[in-house]
């Protein structure tokens, strides 16, 4: 049970105190020290005690050197015996380093590095990382990874960021971290975390924290302080969003749609399948935020296949049968056309309620508002959308943007695809918070095919509810994934376009992705357009497909490809949106380790769209390691494993950039590492934020946030 320090009760240190603080206060800062510590960013005492380290030695536990074994990698703490240098031939310079422990001795090479003559002292206790071998009958580690560890005491060492360049090294840190401590402990820190959710959590108090991350008797007491002050971290950030969030539907008035109506309920049951699990509880939670007083803001997020139009269409109708509007947003104009052809098969023969006719209903009006629709037809969209003749209007973003006029626009549903689209959130945002008084702004569900870990949606969708389609409806044959390392097995893949060409069926070809230029992107397509008409696919009908080919000609081929007067489509990842055949079975994606995760997780999922198994092919050249990105494909068709392994293998950068990265206030808390504990800041902040809406009664957290997060984390919050 965390108890609470004495000192910290009778008004601890705040966060702003210790940032009052100038770190020159401290003793034992010279004005050369001082420059080196503003060099890397300290400048106040709360900036050095949030100076982490970033390793924690238990010299208890180390491996001695007697225990080394060739070959092994291990971590050793030694003494430096001697040090020489030598300048080799090629005028490279090499450092020996002999050192020990009382179990034996070691031999150590540094190439190119200098340096290490004039860091490696006689008597210095140091730790090295590395790979020993036997070298001249003894063992030898070269370029090992160097910890210094000075002459600190204690059982558990704590190992600073060291910068050779500012010369500071990790025993200045710990001493002058020990000695702003020291001077801390008669008031203690204050704690912003209330007792009663430090208690639910099993959280430390922040007192204690501050001491054992920086100075902990064992290794469970550094991980009891780490996890109390990342949480830290994730509440500050959390409580931003939950509050934006309150905020937002606070002083938004929604619409409380109708959920009792008909027309939901015949929808439902004409459908020629069963609802999966995921898709009922996905509808549940959105009928409860129609039905509420608030506009709704939720995040339908579900891979491709697990059945998201009907959850959205679902919503559009909810909307529909209270006598209001719904329109569907997509990215692209293909897009629009084809969620249109989509949701009006669905909704054929679906008659929506009408007290006025004759015979008690009148069928529900579709519209694609795109921009080929033109002249009178346009006007009569425009007209119907005014006069709420048409019910769902479906197009791209112009639909909002553009001054169109509804009726009485009820929900809306926008289609991300793969991106995250903050800025037509915005958008639609800021077009909800309309000018007139009076006016209510519609509910809004945003679909995103792009599985995110959840955690990870938690902070960059942190202001939105969320819901998952986890579960794909059944009956699906899973694609079967295949690495072709290297041309001899890349003729596996033609075999198998040919097979399914002779079966009746058609293939995709994925052109290598250059980033760079798509000049050169092009120019690489039509070379490997040339190479399988004449070589590899000789003989079949074969398309090409590319982002410089203008509008008409694409839609040709596309139209081609879907009228099955093509059988292989080879295009740049311009398919990668939007390309619906459930005809085609096989893809073969060339340079697929020039993709990441997601993308080909998304251009593999143009194929298994029918009943007939199909066959994914990820083309590198011959790679003589692993490829781990293939590898993820290959192993799984899940979209949220593969995000996840997407996030391990590319950190959090993958959804904050670096830059907001560098600035934010997550020096502990990982959003890999620490998807738990993102949940219970979440939950905490809910706690704290609704029966506390401005926070008058959290003061110090309310400080915290102000003085914490930087301008720009604010605004990378508030801006979704
Ligand atoms: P998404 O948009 O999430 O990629 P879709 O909504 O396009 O997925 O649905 C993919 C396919 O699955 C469609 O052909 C649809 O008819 C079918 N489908 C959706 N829900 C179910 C279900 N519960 N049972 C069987 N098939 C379904
Ligand atoms: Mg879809």
């Amino acid at each position: 049970m965390p108890t609470e320090p004495a000192a910290a009760t009778q008004g601890g240190l705040t966060l702003r105190e210790l940032q009052a603080i100038p770190v020159e206060r401290l003793k034992g800062i010279g004005e050369k020290k001082l420059a080196s510590l503003h060099e890397v960013g300290v400048e106040t005492v709360l900036d050095l005690l949030t100076t982490y380290p970033r390793r924690w030695v238990d010299r208890t536990n180390e491996a001695r050197v007697s225990d080394l074994r060739p070959g092994v990698e291990a971590l050793v703490l030694v003494t430096v015996r001697a040090v020489t240098k030598r300048t080799m031939r090629n005028r490279r310079t090499m450092i020996e380093v002999q050192v020990g422990d009382g179990s034996g001795r070691l031999h150590i090479v540094f190439f190119n590095q200098p340096w290490r003559e004039r860091q490696l002292r006689e008597g210095l206790q140091i730790m090295l990382f590395g790979k020993a071998d036997v070298y001249r009958g003894g063992l030898q580690m070269t370029n090992p990874i160097v910890d210094l560890i000075g002459d600190r005491t204690g059982k558990i060492v704590p190992i600073y960021p060291q910068s050779e360049k500012a010369q500071l090294s990790t025993w200045e840190i710990a001493g002058w971290v020990e000695s702003a401590l020291e001077r801390c402990s008669a008031r203690g820190f204050a704690d912003p975390v209330p007792l009663a959710i430090r208690r639910e959590l099993g959280l430390i108090d922040r007192h204690s924290a501050m001491r054992q991350i920086h100075l902990p008797e064992t290794m469970g007491e550094k991980e009891q302080a780490r996890r109390r002050l990342a949480f830290d971290e994730l509440l500050r950030v959390q409580t931003v969003l939950v509050m934006r969030k309150r905020a937002f539907e606070r002083e938004q008035r929604g619409i409380r749609h109708d959920m009792s109506g008909e027309l939901v309920r015949r929808f439902h049951s004409a459908l020629p399948y069963a609802l999966t699990g995921a898709q009922a509880r996905a509808i549940a939670e959105i009928d409860l935020d129609l039905a509420g007083p608030h506009p709704m803001h939720r995040l339908l997020q579900g891979d491709v296949g697990s059945g998201k139009t009907v959850v959205a269409t679902s919503a559009l109708l909810a909307a529909v049968q209270g006598g209001h509007q719904g329109a569907l947003m997509a990215p692209t104009e293909v897009l629009a056309e084809q969620h249109a052809t989509g949701i009006r098969a669905l909704l054929a023969d679906l008659k929506v309620p009408d007290p006025g006719n004759l015979f008690g209903d009148r069928s529900l009006n579709v519209a694609l508002l795109a921009n080929r629709v033109t002249g009178q037809q346009r006007r009569d969209v425009l007209a119907g959308l005014a006069d709420g003749t048409i019910d769902i209007a479906i197009g791209t973003h112009a639909l909002i943007q553009e001054g169109v006029e509804f009726h009485s626009l009820g929900c809306v549903v926008v289609d991300e695809q793969h991106r995250f689209g903050v800025e037509q959130r915005a958008a639609l945002r800021m077009k909800g918070s309309g000018t007139e008084d009076e006016r209510v702004v519609p509910d809004v569900l945003v679909m995103t095919a792009t599985p995110i870990p959840r955690t990870a949606a938690m902070t960059v969708y942190g202001d939105l509810d969320v819901s998952v389609l986890d579960e794909l409806p059944p009956g699906r044959t899973p694609i079967k994934t295949f690495w072709a390392n290297g041309p001899l097995m890349e003729m596996a893949a033609w075999g198998d376009v040919r097979e399914a060409v002779s079966n009746g069926q058609q293939a995709y070809v994925v052109c290598p992705l250059i980033e760079e230029s798509e000049k050169l992107e092009v120019a690489s397509a039509q070379e490997t357009f040339e190479r399988l008409v004449h070589q590899d696919l000789k003989g079949l009908r074969i398309g090409l497909l590319h982002g410089r080919m203008a509008p008409a000609d694409k839609e040709r081929v596309m139209g081609e490809f879907r009228n099955r007067e093509l059988d292989v489509l080879v295009a740049t990842t311009v398919i990668e949106v939007g390309v619906d055949v459930p005809n085609a079975t096989v893809m073969v994606i060339i340079d697929a380790d020039r993709f990441g995760i997601a993308q080909l997780h998304q251009l593999r999922g143009r194929v298994g769209r029918g009943k007939v198994a199909s066959i994914c092919w990820l083309v590198t050249a011959e790679l003589e390691g692993t490829s781990p990105r293939v590898e993820a494909l290959v192993s799984s068709t899940d979209g949220f494993e593969l995000a996840e392994i997407d996030l391990d293998l590319r950190g959090e950068g993958t959804l904050m950039n670096t830059a907001q990265k560098g600035k934010s206030d997550l020096k502990l808390a990982s959003l890999r590492r620490d998807r738990e504990l993102v949940h219970l800041a979440r939950k905490a902040a809910f706690d704290i934020v609704d029966p506390d809406p401005t926070l008058a009664k959290s003061p110090l957290l309310l400080d915290e946030i102000r003085l914490v997060l930087s301008a720009e984390d604010e605004a990378f919050l508030f801006k979704s």
